[in-house]
């Protein structure tokens, strides 16, 4: 019998996410041998089946929904006919082109490996990790590596709905891979993909029912800002069945009978299921290093991403806490900090981020609710964007602008912008609070006319 000895990395990354690749060619470039395991797709949710394709496909949703508003503008003719074959095309294409830029570089001389497996820890050999490592073909073989990152990411939360295994579903992993135009989709779950996905298919021709279990969609946001996102969304076509959960589900001909906890049946002809992610946490063998992942499957770390595991660390949404692409990418700049920087950079960040509905919802920092619980003496504005000149022209005068600050020291708490561009519009207020600078920055600037970002001036003038 023969035995090879493993190959040894200063570092190994487990799973090719936001965080995982960027991370891998800055450990390289620092002179480590590092590996980067991904056993599927490099990019993760966010470029294949994530925020890429599903931007990409609500663009042309967004289209669609213009072109019906076409005689308001002055144009005359039908509105265009959306084709949600060719709709997906477009989006797989445009996420296959940002998978193969990314995956390019990988391989290359003094560059990070890549390990086309699935891996998974196997224990300790002194201060060394071993990972087993299992590619879809070939023969598994194990590894060491000084350092681990896990930065495995998450998939879609199955509810316990009865009989959810006797029908076909669509969820946040599939939905690239079905084309045919649904009559009429059931969405559970009303948070920021259930939301986006209403509005797609509805503008893609479907009839929409979304089901939510609190009372109200976005449960977590300001409950005026989820009512005027609904209400909008209402105005659309897309219905909802809030302060149910959907309890069981049938087949019924070629459709669907889903059964409300409350008594309601609703029958549909496809179901979407957009109710949370579990973190990929329970086939990374962590029982070997003795680390049990929490709720959910996501791992404890502390400011730095460090597991309580020496040597062990966790990226992206598997480490609690925010679960955006753009939180995954900053881990990576965090864990260079922490594995060959200065150490300076932690999780000490404000994190805003979006639901791309048209109009989007912004977010950045304490909403009104969140801020008067905190007890600090607020100021709060709302600027209707109907008031703003370029929303009146361009014809997206829908929504408004919130701001909450601190009344002694002018600095803003926070922002929500239900509005067009909004995930845009709030990087002048995402700046002026990482600038730590009083919010009048921003109102005794010149912002050019006619132009959105008035409104982001404007809100700020109606503090009171
Ligand atoms: C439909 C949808 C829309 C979204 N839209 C947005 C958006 O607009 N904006 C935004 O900021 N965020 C959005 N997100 C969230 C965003 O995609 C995630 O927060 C982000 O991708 C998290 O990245 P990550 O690095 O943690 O993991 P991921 O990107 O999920 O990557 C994890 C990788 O690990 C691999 N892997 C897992 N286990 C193993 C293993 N044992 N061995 C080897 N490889 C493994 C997986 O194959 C995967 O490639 C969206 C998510 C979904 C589902």
């Amino acid at each position: 019998m023969t035995t090879t000895t493993p190959v040894h990395y200063d570092t190994l990354i487990i799973g090719g996410g936001q965080a995982g690749v960027p991370l891998a060619y800055a450990l390289a470039g620092a002179g480590q041998r590092v590996a980067l395991a991904e056993r599927k797709h490099l990019g993760g949710s966010c470029v294949n089946f994530g925020c890429t394709p599903t931007k990409a496909a609500i663009a042309s949703a967004d289209l669609a929904r213009r072109s019906t508003r076409a005689a308001e503008f002055g144009l005359v003719g039908a509105a265009l006919r959306p084709d949600l074959a060719a709709v997906l095309a477009r989006a797989q294409r445009i996420a296959d082109a940002s998978r193969l830029s990314l995956e390019e570089g990988l391989g290359a001389d003094g560059g990070p490996e890549w390990l086309r497996a699935h891996a998974r820890l196997g224990g300790r050999d002194g201060e060394l990790f071993r990972v087993q490592l299992t590619p879809q073909d070939g023969a598994p073989f194990s590894v060491t590596a000084k350092s681990v990152v896990l930065n495995t990411g998450t998939r879609t939360a199955l509810p316990p709905i009865d009989g959810l295994n006797s029908v076909e579903f669509i969820h946040s992993g599939n939905w690239l891979r079905r084309p045919k135009l649904p009559g009429h989709l059931l969405i559970v779950g009303g948070g920021y993909i259930g939301l986006e996905m209403s509005q797609f298919y509805r503008r893609m021709g479907a009839e929409v029912t979304v089901v939510h279990g609190a009372a109200e969609v976005l449960d977590r946001e300001d409950p005026e800002v989820s009512a005027a996102l609904r209400t909008i969304l209402e105005a659309e076509g897309v219905r909802f069945a809030l302060g149910h959960h959907a309890a069981s589900v049938e087949r019924s001909g070629p459709g669907l009978r889903l059964h409300l906890d409350g008594g309601e049946v609703l029958e549909g002809t496809h179901l979407f299921l957009a109710t949370g992610r579990l973190a990929n946490t329970d086939d990374l063998g962590l029982e070997t290093v003795d680390l049990q992942p929490g709720k959910g499957g996501v791992l404890t770390v502390d400011e730095r991403l460090a597991t309580p595991v020496a040597g062990l660390w966790a990226a992206g949404d598997i480490r609690g806490g925010p679960m955006f692409t753009h939180t995954a990418w900053d881990d990576y700049r965090i864990l260079e900090s922490q594995l060959i920087g200065d150490g300076s950079r932690t999780t000490e960040r404000i994190v805003p981020y979006a639901v791309f509905t048209e109009p989007n919802l912004a977010r950045v920092g304490l909403s009104e609710p969140e801020a008067r619980a905190s007890g600090t003496a607020i100021k709060v504005a709302r600027f209707e964007m109907k008031q703003d000149g370029k929303a009146r022209e361009i014809g997206a005068a829908q929504g408004f602008i919130k701001l909450v600050s601190d009344a002694h020291s002018g600095h803003l708490l926070g922002a929500t912008l239900l509005c067009e561009s909004g995930a845009e519009l709030i990087h002048s207020y995402i700046d002026v609070m990482n600038a730590q600078a009083p919010v009048s920055v921003i109102q005794n600037a010149v912002h050019i006319h006619p132009t959105l970002s008035e409104a982001v001036q404007s809100a700020v003038s109606t503090l009171a």
